[in-house]
């Protein structure tokens, strides 16, 4: 027999499907509504600020746990808009984006066999996290408009071997934001198992209507049990930058910081300390962000509403699950995406890529995060078909 020389942990997740579609498209020429990035420019403030950083030598590492004016900014933020108050010197670390923050976080509280609940559908990343780390993963269904779960399917998901919930709010890829009696009962349930609570907040700031971002950390009894993760790329348009964070109380942190320190030792420090900057002046920012990104979803949802597709109102984030049903195509969602690139120029994600069951094989994901310009041009593309 040879040696087996690729470990077994590789060998239960695929490549990303999201980054797959974004290479498909480039070689089709399609527009790129699959991968969650924007086209158009970061703000100018952060873009300058960075470039200040680094012509006034900030070049070296940073400190692994993150810079300290960024840490100190991101606890003033954070005591601002939540309530929480935290020592930046001991809760907060600053990784290579909300993607390492969420691996750091599962390798440092899992053992294998450890169970973790994830809620269906769900960002694509965290099957590898938990194959990388041992965990097995317990789904729970979040159905209808408004992307639901069952209070009792939830409380069955959980029992003695119940490690973790990782909750993604707002969500990607349904949009949902988790409404304060929907964290009230995952809180009620985290308490009575004894689990933790990882939450990936990375949407936080892209908000629609009446909709208001909720950290289950700031409800009583979880700060002590949760893990929230959050960062810069989509707020401030800068997915290239990595740069993300992980809030928790020390004696989670310590053993986070552990697994940062050897994965990564830190993330940039020139774009950590214009980060802060960034962060330091960005209250009137939020507003603008939230009003931009609701004029393109009405863009997108109204072309895919016309083009015969039924779609999920996002509540927040910048993606829409659009059901192809009635379209009348005959295929399953992957040769829909594949169908969608190659003969109308758009390029969209199968909606099974974000689900362990079937629900997701009549529908496919679309991003918003893009130029007026670029949603137009696919708007019009859709209405070809
Ligand atoms: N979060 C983005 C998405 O869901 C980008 C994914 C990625 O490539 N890391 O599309």
């Amino acid at each position: 027999m040879p040696k087996e020389h690729i470990a077994a942990r590789t060998q239960v997740f695929n490549e990303s499907v999201i980054r797959e579609m974004t290479r498909l498209a480039l070689v089709h020429g399609a527009m790129n509504l699959a991968q969650g990035y924007p086209d158009f420019p970061a703000p100018d403030f952060i873009k300058q600020a960075a470039i200040d950083c680094i012509n006034a030598d900030i070049n070296q590492y940073a400190i692994t746990w993150g810079s300290p004016r960024l840490r100190r900014a991101i606890a003033d933020k954070t005591l601002r808009l939540s309530g929480l108050d935290l020592d930046p010197d001991r809760e907060i670390t600053v990784t290579c984006g909300a993607t390492e923050a969420m691996m750091c976080a599962m390798l440092a509280i899992i053992e294998p066999g450890d169970e973790v609940i994830v809620f269906e559908p769900f960002y694509e990343n965290y099957v590898p996290d938990a194959a990388m780390s041992g965990a097995k993963l317990v789904f729970v269904t979040l159905r209808g408009e408004d992307f639901d779960f069952d209070p009792a399917e939830l409380r069955a998901a959980f029992s003695a071997k119940t490690k973790a919930i990782i909750v993604n709010t707002p969500n990607n890829p349904s949009g949902k934001v988790f409404r304060h009696d929907e964290l009230q009962q995952i809180a009620d349930l985290c308490q009575e198992f004894d689990t933790l609570c990882i939450t990936d907040e990375i949407y936080e700031h892209i908000l629609y209507d009446h909709h208001e971002h909720i950290s289950i950390a700031t409800l009583p009894g979880m700060y002590d049990r949760t893990i929230t993760i959050s960062g810069l790329s989509k707020t401030f348009s800068v997915t290239g930058w990595r740069l993300g964070y992980m809030l928790a109380p020390a004696h989670l942190s310590n053993a986070l910081r552990k697994v940062h320190d050897f994965l990564t030792v830190g993330a940039p420090a020139p774009l950590q300390e214009a980060a802060a900057i960034a962060i330091e002046q960005a209250d009137s920012y939020y507003p603008e962000l939230r009003a931009m990104y609701g004029h393109k979803r009405g863009i997108l949802l109204n072309a895919l509403r016309e083009s015969g597709f039924h779609c999920h109102q996002p509540q927040g984030a910048y993606y829409i699950m659009a059901d192809f049903s009635d379209l009348k195509f005959n295929g399953d969602d992957t040769a829909f995406a594949h169908h969608l690139i190659q003969h109308v120029g758009v390029a969209p994600v199968p909606g099974s890529s974000f689900y362990k069951g079937p629900a997701g094989n009549t529908m496919v994901r679309f991003t918003f995060s893009k130029s007026e310009e670029t949603l137009l041009e696919a708007a019009r593309r859709l209405g070809t078909m």
